[in-house]
């Protein structure tokens, strides 16, 4: 595995597997991996010839206030389980070379940026895009795959791919869950034992929405109002978004037709973290639970009736 931080370097690495006609799979990260950048990686691994994989924590898509100072690095376990799941490049450019002085070109996903995350997070899929599209330019990728934990960031990443006819395909995966159901993030090490167990009630939200949805229940209201009631029964929560939206928009919808998309960010403690699952019916009647960190017990809501994801162990270690 080679690691590579140099731009240049990095793009004539790219050229010449181009040359030699071998296809690039490309996973963008901000580091600090779990199983769910492993899964991504896993898919990368049979979709290309080369798996690339960066390690990037874009200063441009965390606002003032937030987490990019303390943003969790941990850059030898990374190289360890990058190389353990068969990457074959770790680029991980330095942030004064990406965005050098004078620098002043951004990609800006208007509408799709307006909206759930967009809103409270001012500026962040502009600071998302831009990154994105100056990996794909550097990496040169055939496949590039995304987790649909970011199932909002999947949505700008598509868009902009397509408006601006790059030559890639978006790949997105499901969301890794602990055996818990906790959707796996590279935040979760900031919460305490207190939070952790605080932090279920997204998955649990997630649950008793997908619940009263299987019941035949399609006024996106009375969804939202379960969902939030379970939040709401958590002290140390704080809701920032619950909502139904839209798959491809994500505008907000009164009633779910076919399918939507049902988001939440709650701020646990001083640790925001996001979930989200889509509600179809077509997926009504699929198997409740598939644990994700080799559990074989369902997580405590066992009486639900709806899940979204079936995840094995990635060989993280
Ligand atoms: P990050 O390092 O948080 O920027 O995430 C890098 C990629 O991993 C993004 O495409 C995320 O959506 C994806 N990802 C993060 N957490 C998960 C998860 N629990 N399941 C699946 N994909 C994930």
């Amino acid at each position: 595995m080679r690691f590579i931080s140099d731009i240049n370097e990095m793009r004539r690495f790219s050229k010449d597997a181009n040359k030699l006609g071998k296809s690039i799979a490309f996973v963008p990260t901000m580091g600090f991996l779990h199983e769910g950048h492993a899964s991504l990686l896993k898919k990368g691994r049979e979709l290309g010839d080369t798996l690339v994989m960066s390690i990037f924590v874009n200063p441009i898509q965390f606002g003032p206030k937030e987490d990019f100072a303390s943003y969790p690095r941990d850059l030898k376990r990374d190289l360890a389980l990058a190389e353990a799941n068969g990457v074959d490049v770790v680029f991980s450019p330095v942030p004064d070379e990406m965005y050098p002085e004078g620098f002043q070109t951004y990609v800006d996903v208007e509408n799709l940026s307006k909206y759930l995350c967009g809103l409270s997070r001012p500026g962040h899929f502009r600071g998302v895009a831009t990154a994105v599209a100056k990996l794909f330019h550097i990496v040169k990728p055939d496949t590039a795959i995304f987790g649909e934990k970011d199932y909002q960031q999947l949505a700008v990443i598509k868009r902009m791919v397509r408006d601006l006819n790059m030559d890639i395909d978006i790949v997105g995966m499901p969301i890794v869950r602990e055996a818990d159901g906790l959707a796996m993030s590279s935040r979760n090490g900031y919460l305490s034992r207190e939070e952790r167990r605080a932090a279920l009630c997204l998955y649990h939200a997630l649950m008793k929405a997908g619940d009263v949805f299987g019941k035949g229940v399609k006024d996106a209201g009375v969804i939202l109002k379960e969902a939030r009631s379970v939040i709401e029964a958590e002290p140390l929560a704080r809701i920032d978004y619950v909502r139904v939206c839209n798959t491809d928009t994500m505008e907000d919808l009164d009633r779910i037709t076919d399918r939507a998309f049902l988001a939440l960010a709650v701020t646990i403690g001083k640790t925001r973290l996001i979930d989200n699952t889509v509600l179809s019916n077509a997926m009504q009647g699929r198997p409740l639970w598939s644990p994700a960190a080799g559990g074989d017990k369902p997580p405590p809501l066992h009486n639900l009736v709806y899940n979204m994801v079936s995840i094995q162990n990635f060989g993280l270690k």
